[in-house]
C-alpha cells in the first residue's frame, strides 16, 4: 500500500509576514535580516527581490549591487514564530502524523485518510490562504524524500515575482521518472561541494546516480552507497515522525559542589557531557539536528541557548563544537557558574545523507563505534581521552554528575 505524504513550505515565510503587517511592502523588492549598510546576510528576500536575484544566505552589500533599492526590514523572530504556530495548528487538525521540521515547513502522513492527498493538500493550501493569508506550496508523493524534492522543484519553475502556491504532485511509481532528469544537487543532503565531486566522476543528474554501479560508490560512501543509490531512485522509508517523537531530546547536565569560573574546566565539562550524550544517541539509533547549552549562574539565572546544525549528528565531536561555541559565545566572563549542561533534540533516525565523500566523517563514525563497543563491554570509564584524565581528578573534588 502506498503512503500518502505532504510537504507544506510557506512561500517567502518571514517576507510574507512583513508584507502581512504592512502591505505598502506587497510587490516590493525588500528583504529581512541585514541592512542598507551593507551588513549582515539575507534571511529572506520577497519574490519581487528574488526577479533581480536576491536570493536568502545572500550577503547584503551583494543584494544592494543586484537591486540598489532594496528596501530592509525585520521584526522581532517571536512575531514569525506566532504566525508559524497558527500555520503548524491548522496542520495538526489532519493528522497526527505531522512533523514539523523548521518555523515554515512541514510534512504530513495522510496515508489513512479516505481522500487523496493531492485534495488535502488542495483544502489544506485554501484554508491557510483563508485563515492566515499566507501562501503554502506543498509536495505530495508516497514518500518524505520526493515530497520535498517534488515541491522544492515545482516552486523553482514559478519566476512572476510572486509566491509560487503551487503544489506539486508525484504519482506513485513515476518518482524515479521525475528524479532522473534533475540536477544532482537537486538531491537532499548533496550541497555544491559534494555536487563538484560527483560532477567530476561524470554524475550530473539524480538519473546517473541511480544507474552508477553500486560499487563504484562503496569507496567513497561505504554503507551509505546502497541507500543513496536507493534514494536516486526515489525510494525512502524514513518515517514522519510525530511531534512526540521530534520533541524527544537527550542531555546531560552538572551541578557544581562549587561555583566555577574556570573556562578551561567548564570546557572539560561541557567535553564530557557531549561525549555521554552522543554515546546514548548512537546506543538508541539517533541522532539530532539541533545542539543546546544549559548555563546557571550562581545568582541562579538561567540561560539556555541552541544552534541548529543543518545536518543530523551523534558525533561527540560535533555535538562538543557546537556546545563550545554556544558557551563562549554567551558566557560573561568571571560570573561563577553553578550548572551546565548539553542536549541535542530534533531527533530523527541517523540516515544522515550530509558530508558525503567526507572521509573524515566516515572515519569518525567508523571510530565512535569501535568506542562505544569497548564502552559496552569495559563500562563508560574505561575510554577516555587523556585530557580527561586530568579533569576527572578535578571533577571528583568539584562536581557531581547528573
Ligand atoms: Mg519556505
Amino acid at each position: 500500500m502506498d503512503r500518502k505524504i505532504i510537504h507544506v513550505d510557506l512561500d517567502a515565510f518571514f517576507c510574507s509576514v512583513e508584507e502581512l503587517l504592512d502591505p505598502s511592502l506587497i510587490g516590493l523588492p525588500f528583504a529581512v535580516g541585514g541592512n542598507t549598510n551593507g551588513r549582515g546576510v539575507v534571511a529572506s528576500a520577497s519574490y519581487a527581490a528574488r526577479q533581480f536575484g536576491v536570493h536568502s544566505a545572500m550577503p547584503s552589500n551583494q543584494a544592494l549591487l543586484l537591486c540598489p533599492q532594496l528596501k530592509f526590514t525585520h521584526r522581532s523572530h517571536h512575531l514569525y514564530s506566532e504566525y508559524s504556530d497558527k500555520v503548524m495548528s491548522i496542520l495538526r487538525d489532519y493528522t497526527p502524523l505531522f512533523q514539523q521540521m523548521s518555523v515554515d515547513e512541514a510534512y504530513l502522513d495522510v496515508s489513512d485518510l479516505q481522500q487523496s492527498a493531492e485534495s488535502i493538500a488542495k483544502q489544506i493550501q485554501a484554508r491557510i490562504d483563508r485563515e492566515i493569508k499566507l501562501s503554502t506550496s506543498m509536495g505530495v508523493a508516497t514518500n518524505k524524500l520526493v515530497a520535498k524534492i517534488a515541491n522544492d522543484y515545482g516552486k523553482s519553475r514559478v519566476h512572476t515575482g510572486k509566491a509560487p502556491h503551487v503544489i506539486t504532485v508525484i504519482e506513485p511509481g513515476k518518482e524515479a521518472e521525475f528524479l532522473a532528469p534533475l540536477d544532482i544537487q537537486c538531491m537532499l543532503g548533496i550541497g555544491p561541494k559534494t555536487a563538484e565531486k560527483m560532477r567530476s566522476r561524470g554524475i550530473q543528474t539524480i538519473g546517473d546516480l541511480a544507474t552508477i554501479d553500486e560499487k563504484a560508490l562503496t569507496p567513497f560512501f561505504g554503507n551509505y552507497a546502497l541507500e543513496l543509490k536507493e534514494k536516486a531512485m526515489g525510494i525512502s522509508h524514513s518515517r514522519v515522525h510525530s511531534e512526540h517523537d521530534s520533541q524527544k531530546s537527550c542531555s546531560n547536565e552538572t551541578t557544581f559542589h562549587s561555583d566555577s569560573t574556570d573556562i578551561n574546566f567548564l570546557l572539560e565539562v561541557l567535553r564530557s557531557q557531549a561525549e555521554k550524550v552522543g554515546y546514548r544517541l548512537r546506543r538508541d539509533g539517533l541522532a539530532g539536528s539541533v545542539v543546546q547549552i544549559k548555563l546557571r549562574y550562581s545568582d541562579f539565572t538561567t540561560l539556555t541557548r541552541q544552534k541548529a546544525l543543518g545536518i543530523l549528528t551523534n558525533l561527540d565531536e560535533e555535538i562538543y563544537t557546537a556546545a563550545a561555541e554556544l558557551f563562549l559565545n554567551n558566557l560573561i566572563h568571571g560570573r561563577p557558574v553553578r550548572l551546565i549542561g548539553v542536549g541535542v533534540s530534533n531527533l530523527d533516525s541517523p540516515h544522515r545523507q550530509m558530508a558525503l565523500w567526507d572521509d573524515a566523517f566516515q572515519e569518525k563514525a567508523k571510530l565512535a563505534v569501535a568506542i562505544d563497543s569497548l564502552k559496552d563491554r569495559y563500562g563508560n570509564k574505561i575510554i577516555q581521552r587523556a585530557s580527561q584524565l586530568k579533569k576527572d581528578k578535578e571533577f571528583r573534588h568539584n562536581g557531581v554528575d547528573d
